[in-house]
C-alpha cells in the first residue's frame, strides 16, 4: 500500500538519479537532472509558502505548457496543496465558474492574462495571482528564482488531495474530481509495472499537462521511475520524428498517431529505437493501429481511462494487442457490466476518485450501493476480461425504440473509400424520436449520400442505416482528439425538423 505524499517517493528518486537528465527541451534551450528538479520544485515551493499557499488550498493553473510549470506541479504536491490544472483555451468567463467552485488561495496564469485574472480574482475573493510564462518568465518564476533550494515535504495521508481535475463534460456543469495522492501512486506503480518503464527510458512528451493523460499517466510514471523525458511544449510530428531516435517510449492521443502516419519522414528507420507506443483518451481507430504496424513494425498499445479513475484498462505488453479494444482490467483494478452487453462500465479500485468536490448528491449518483463508479461508457468484456468501448451512454442513439451504438456505424462507414472520418449521432425526428445521421470527412473523393447509403444498408440493419451523410471538412475536437458530439448534435439539430 502507497500512502503519504506522492512526493515523497519523487524525492527518493529525483536524491538517487541527481546527475542523471530527467527533462529537456526538444529544440535542446534547456535541460534538467533529476537534482535540478528537486531543487527546482523546492523553490517554487517555498515561493509558494510565501504566497500563502498551506497543505489543503487550491492552486489554480491557467499556464502554457512549460518546463517551469512541471516544477510548479512538483511544487504544489510537495507543499501539500491541491493542483488545479486548466486548459489554456478557457475563457475569463469560464474560469470563472472553476476559480467560484474550487475557491482556490492561488491562482497561477499566463503573463497576459494578470490584469484580467486579478479582476476575476477579487470578484471571487482569491488571495494572490501570479503569472508563469511559456518560456519560463513571469512573477512566479522571479519569486522561485529568489527562494531557498531546500524546502521540508508536506506530511499528507494517502487519502489527501493531490488534485482537482474538471471533467471536460460537453454537457451540464464540469464537474471537480477529487484526486488523492493514493489514487495518483497506485495507478503510477501498477503503469510502471504493467509498461515495463524504467530509467533506461527516454519518454516524448507532447500531450498538454492540464489533463490525466500527459499530467498524471506521463510525468508520474517518468518520475517513479526516473526515466527521462524530452520535452514538446506542443505536438509538432517533424521535431517528434526527429526526436525518436534518442528515445524509446511515446504516450499520445490518436491524433498524434494518425498525423506522424501522414507525414512522409516516418518511416520503420525513424521509429527502430522505440520500444513502446501508447495510446489513450479516445478511441484510436482499428485502421490506425494497423497502418502503424505495416509501417513501423510496432503494434499500439492502446489503454483506457478517465479524469474520475486514472487509467483502467491496458492491453497487454507481452500477448495480444487487438486494434479496436482497450485491453484488460489493471491489477488491483475490478470492472463489470450489470446486465446485458453492451452496457456501461463499472470500475471499482485504488485508482478510482474520492467524489466531486462539493457535490455529494451527484457522487452519491454515480457510484453503485457497492461502490463502483459508473463510467458512463458504453463496452463489452469478452469471457478472458478483455474490454471494448462503444461509446459513450449519452451518445447512445434511440430510433423508434431501437438502440443503436454509433461505433458500429463510423466502423462500417471509415472502411468506405474516400471517408476519412466520421461521427454518427442520433438527432430529433418527428416519427423516429431520433432519426440517424452520419457526419464525415472526406479523404478523396466522396461517393454520392444515395449511393453511401444504399451501400451501408447492405452490411446494417434499417434501423442502423443513417438517414442522412453530411460532409464536414472536419471533425469538431477538443485538446484530446475526443469528438465533440454534443457539438454535431447542436449543429444539425433541425435535420429532419
Ligand atoms: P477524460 O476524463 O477527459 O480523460 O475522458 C475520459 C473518456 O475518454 C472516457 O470516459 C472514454 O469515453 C474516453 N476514452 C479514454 N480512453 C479511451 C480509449 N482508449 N478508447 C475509447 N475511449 C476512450
Amino acid at each position: 500500500m502507497s500512502g503519504g505524499n506522492l512526493y515523497r517517493r519523487f524525492e527518493q528518486v529525483f536524491a538517487a538519479h541527481a546527475e542523471r537528465c530527467a527533462i529537456r527541451s526538444a529544440d535542446g534551450s534547456l535541460q534538467l537532472t533529476f537534482g535540478d528538479l528537486g531543487r527546482g520544485a523546492s523553490r517554487y515551493a517555498n515561493a509558494l509558502a510565501t504566497l500563502g499557499v498551506g497543505p489543503g488550498d487550491r492552486v489554480s493553473v491557467q499556464v502554457e505548457k512549460s518546463i517551469a510549470n512541471v516544477l510548479l506541479y512538483l511544487a504544489v504536491m510537495k507543499a501539500g496543496a491541491v493542483y488545479q490544472p486548466l486548459n489554456t483555451a478557457y475563457t475569463a468567463a469560464e474560469v470563472t465558474h472553476f476559480v467560484e467552485d474550487a475557491q482556490p488561495k492561488l491562482i497561477v496564469c499566463d503573463p497576459a492574462r494578470q490584469v484580467e485574472m486579478r479582476t476575476l480574482a477579487d470578484r471571487c475573493g482569491v488571495f494572490a495571482v501570479v503569472n508563469l510564462g511559456a518560456h519560463g518568465e513571469g512573477s512566479l518564476a522571479a519569486l522561485a528564482a529568489s527562494m531557498d533550494d531546500r524546502h521540508e515535504t508536506a506530511e499528507r495521508a494517502a487519502d489527501d488531495l493531490a488534485g482537482l481535475l474538471y471533467t471536460s463534460g460537453t454537457t451540464g456543469r464540469s464537474k471537480g474530481a477529487m484526486i488523492t495522492h493514493g489514487n495518483l501512486a497506485s495507478n503510477a506503480e501498477t503503469l510502471v509495472d504493467l509498461w515495463r518503464i524504467t530509467g533506461a527510458d527516454t519518454l516524448l512528451h507532447a500531450l498538454p499537462i492540464f489533463h490525466v493523460h500527459g499530467l498524471y499517466v506521463a510525468l508520474n510514471t517518468a518520475f517513479l521511475s526516473a526515466a527521462s523525458m524530452v520535452w514538446f511544449d506542443r505536438f509538432d510530428a517533424q521535431a517528434m520524428i526527429a526526436a525518436m531516435p534518442q528515445a524509446t517510449l511515446m504516450m499520445g492521443v490518436p491524433t498524434f498517431y494518425t498525423r506522424l502516419l501522414s507525414e512522409k519522414g516516418f518511416t520503420r528507420e525513424a521509429a527502430r529505437g522505440m520500444r513502446l507506443f501508447i495510446s489513450g483518451s479516445a478511441p484510436l481507430l482499428a485502421e490506425t493501429h494497423r497502418a502503424f504496424a505495416a509501417l513501423t513494425g510496432h503494434a499500439i498499445l492502446e489503454r483506457y481511462g478517465m479524469t474520475e479513475t486514472g487509467m483502467i484498462t491496458s492491453n497487454p505488453y507481452d500477448g495480444a494487442r487487438v486494434p479496436g479494444t482497450v485491453g484488460f482490467p489493471l491489477p488491483g483494478v475490478s470492472v463489470r457490466i450489470q446486465g446485458n452487453q453492451p452496457g456501461v462500465l463499472e470500475v471499482k479500485g485504488p485508482n478510482v476518485f474520492k467524489g466531486y468536490w462539493r457535490m455529494p448528491e451527484k457522487t452519491r449518483e454515480e457510484f453503485t450501493a457497492d461502490h463502483y463508479f459508473i463510467t458512463g461508457d458504453v463496452g463489452t468484456i469478452a469471457d478472458d476480461a478483455r474490454v471494448t468501448i462503444v461509446g459513450r451512454a449519452r451518445d447512445l442513439i434511440i430510433t423508434g425504440g431501437f438502440n443503436v451504438y454509433p461505433k458500429e456505424i463510423e466502423d462500417v462507414l471509415d472502411t468506405l473509400p474516400g471517408i476519412g472520418e466520421s461521427a454518427v449521432i442520433g438527432v430529433p425526428h418527428p416519427d423516429f424520436g431520433e432519426g440517424v445521421v452520419a457526419v464525415v470527412t472526406a479523404s478523396g473523393p466522396l461517393a454520392p449520400e444515395a449511393e453511401i447509403i444504399a451501400t451501408l444498408s447492405q452490411t446494417l440493419a434499417k434501423f442502423k442505416v443513417p438517414k442522412r451523410i453530411l460532409v464536414e471538412a472536419e471533425l469538431p475536437r477538443n485538446a484530446m482528439g475526443k469528438v465533440q458530439k454534443a457539438e454535431l448534435r447542436r449543429r444539425y439539430a433541425a435535420t429532419f425538423g
